[in-house]
């Protein structure tokens, strides 16, 4: 997805007050009402409606007049409030170019005022679950679970615990710089996936270190569940980093098993084919390497001994609680569409609008002083870095 952030350069401080007040909308609608969204921006000056068109004209917004008057967050327009967050807290200066396009997320360089390039994904979780929701009524009762900028935003903040605490414990991720929203911000891999790599100097030694990897993490707790040449970087020195977190589960989850024998199994098969290495004879020369591994030489899930202290265990304890990941889970695992209409009980619309209105008020006054008066400051260090570091728009 294309991602202009010249456009930051043109909107202003009203135009980021009527866009986090469609994101507070969100919140209980798919589609803000537009006199919601007035009630909630509360522009001293009035001109809602004018600002809207603006925010539509960029992509910022998605406009909808099918059951009533109302917009909804384009990817851009909660893309923009992530990336000025991160500026207004100083975490980056300027959006350089794409480096990655995943199933579920855009990734793109940063860069910091003093020159230092960093990686920031974006999330994009829920993607096609939103498109494919066809719910009667807009008005979504509860804090809906499956909203996609609920799902990307909690993906986020998840790789984010995760990749924090993997660090922590000596795991070779990279460093978790900042979250927020959909957005994590981490330091940028040198080096390529693994899936780009046609030759290594000492494939044994990679493909060991792998394995060693999937098996440490068992031993504090936790699955990787998307373990491949996707998800492997390797740099000159063959120097291992794994990223992409979102879907980890803890050794605990009812399908563990499958899901441990399956990220070995992607290992070993890639190592097959790509590499030639035939696993029997690489893990004889290893002295005594045979123990928990079955004839192939695979590691066994039911021999792992789990160290103390498990990592999910001091996970949960991490702003990243249990129904967090009970929902996301629910949403990986596919189950998400079939939940999506359970609740049909019909609502007054008017009446509710009226109670949510309310909330989003009183939501509503801190986020929006959070987002304002930084504007110049973004505006002069955008062009600045542009200017020194010459990055890609
Ligand atoms: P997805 O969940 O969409 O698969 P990933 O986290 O796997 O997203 O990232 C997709 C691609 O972006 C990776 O294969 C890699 O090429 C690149 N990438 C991701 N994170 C980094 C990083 N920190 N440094 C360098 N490249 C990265
Ligand atoms: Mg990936």
């Amino acid at each position: 997805m294309k991602l202009d952030v010249d456009v930051l350069k043109y909107l202003y401080k009203d135009d980021f007050r009527v866009l986090t007040a469609v994101e507070l909308g969100m919140r209980n609608h798919e589609i803000v009402p537009t006199e919601l969204i007035d009630r909630i921006a509360r522009l001293k000056h009035g001109g809602t409606y004018k600002v809207l068109k603006n925010l539509l004209k960029h992509k910022l917004l998605h406009h909808d007049s099918s059951k009533y008057d109302g917009f909804r967050l384009t990817y851009l327009g909660y893309d923009f409030l992530a990336i000025k967050t991160m500026v207004n807290k100083g975490v980056f200066v300027a959006v350089g170019r794409q480096i990655g396009v995943g199933k579920e997320s855009d990734i793109f360089e940063v860069a910091r005022e003093d020159g230092t390039v960093l990686a920031m994904k974006l999330h994009r979780l829920g993607r096609v679950s939103f498109r494919a929701v066809k719910s009667k009524r807009d008005y979504l009762r509860h804090r809906s679970s499956y909203n996609w900028l609920y799902l990307s935003r909690l993906a986020a903040l998840k790789e984010f615990a995760f990749m924090k605490a993997l660090e922590t414990h000596g795991f070779p991720v990279p460093n978790a710089v900042e979250h927020n929203r959909h957005c994590v911000v981490m330091s940028l891999v040198q080096g390529y996936p693994l899936v780009q790599v046609k030759q290594l100097q000492n494939p044994e030694t990679v493909f060991e270190t792998i394995i060693g990897l999937v098996v440490r993490l068992a031993e504090r707790g936790l699955i990787h569940c998307d373990f491949n040449e996707f998800n492997i970087m390797i740099d000159d020195d063959e120097k291992i980093t794994m990223i992409d977190f979102p879907q980890m589960v803890s050794v605990s989850h009812r399908n563990a098993q499958m899901y441990f024998d399956r990220d070995v199994e992607c290992i070993f098969k890639f190592f097959r084919k790509r590499f030639n290495l035939s696993f029997e004879e690489s893990l004889d020369d290893m002295d005594g390497s045979d123990e928990g591994r079955d004839g192939a030489g695979k590691p066994c899930f039911s021999a792992i001994e789990r160290s103390a202290g498990f990592l999910d265990r001091e996970l949960a304890a991490s702003g990243f609680s249990r129904k967090d990941e009970e929902d996301i889970q629910r949403f990986i695992e596919g189950k998400a569409e079939s939940d999506t209409n359970s609740d049909s009980e019909e609502v007054d619309l008017v009446e509710d609008l009226n109670e949510a209105g309310t909330i989003d008020g009183s939501y509503s006054s801190d986020l929006l002083e959070q987002n304002e008066g930084y504007e110049s400051q973004w505006k002069e260090k955008s062009c600045e870095a542009r200017e020194s570091s010459g990055s890609e728009k």
